[in-house]
């Protein structure tokens, strides 16, 4: 497993506090409560390393995880949405941050949209799939908490998904079920980043 030997790096609330840009990296996004982190946790094998992204005060942080002895590639957790409510002002700089660097930063590769398999493609989800196409960046869309369906209905539901994507998205986007718990999908999650970072 590449991602085994993961580790925090930083939090960045500006650019300025960014890794430099030379390098290559994966963004996850996903609302809160989508199974972000059991998703990190379970493909790095690691019990808490997202753990720290959900600190208060990181909810408006990339959280720069790096992958030794791999220099320079990156996971980069983007905060979950809907978390305590941030004073107007400070949501504003925070969007124009994120939205500046999934624009500008060179180093993306792609990005994974954690999404609960239950609830999948709601705005926010629908806005960082936006970020991602504007660049031409491929997607995944991981739709987890899979063990809480059937396997007929998780199936249906990816299906679904698959179709309300493809007509924006074609083959730039993959649709894929997932469970933290049972860890069902984890290759499949873990081939695909690894494919996009080359390692
Ligand atoms: P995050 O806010 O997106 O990082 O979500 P977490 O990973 O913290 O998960 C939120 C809640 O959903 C926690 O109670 C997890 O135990 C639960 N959860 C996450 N992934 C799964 C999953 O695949 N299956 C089940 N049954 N529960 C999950």
């Amino acid at each position: 497993n590449p991602f085994a030997r993961a580790r925090y790096l930083l939090a960045a609330h500006t650019p300025k506090q960014l890794p430099p840009d030379g390098g290559a990296e994966v963004a996850f996004a996903g609302r809160s409560n989508a199974g972000k982190s059991s998703a990190l946790n379970a493909m790095c094998q690691q019990n808490a390393l997202a753990r720290v992204s959900k600190t208060p005060g990181r909810t408006q942080q990339l959280v720069y995880f790096e992958l030794p002895p791999h220099e320079g590639k990156y996971l980069v957790d983007l905060p979950g949405y809907g978390y305590a409510k941030v004073p107007l002002a400070l949501r504003e700089h925070w969007q124009a941050f994120l939205e500046q660097w999934f624009q500008d930063r060179f180093a993306l590769r792609g990005l994974v949209v954690v999404m609960d398999i239950r609830h999948p493609l709601k705005d926010y989800d629908l806005q960082m799939l936006g970020y991602a196409m504007r660049r031409g960046l491929p997607a995944h869309a991981l739709l987890t908490k899979a063990d809480k369906l059937s396997r007929g209905a998780a199936g249906n539901t990816v299906q679904a998904v698959r179709k309300q994507l493809s007509v924006p998205w074609g083959d730039s986007i993959g649709v894929q079920a997932f469970s933290g718990e049972t860890r069902a999908g984890v290759d499949e999650l873990r081939a695909v980043v690894a494919g996009w970072l080359e390692m």
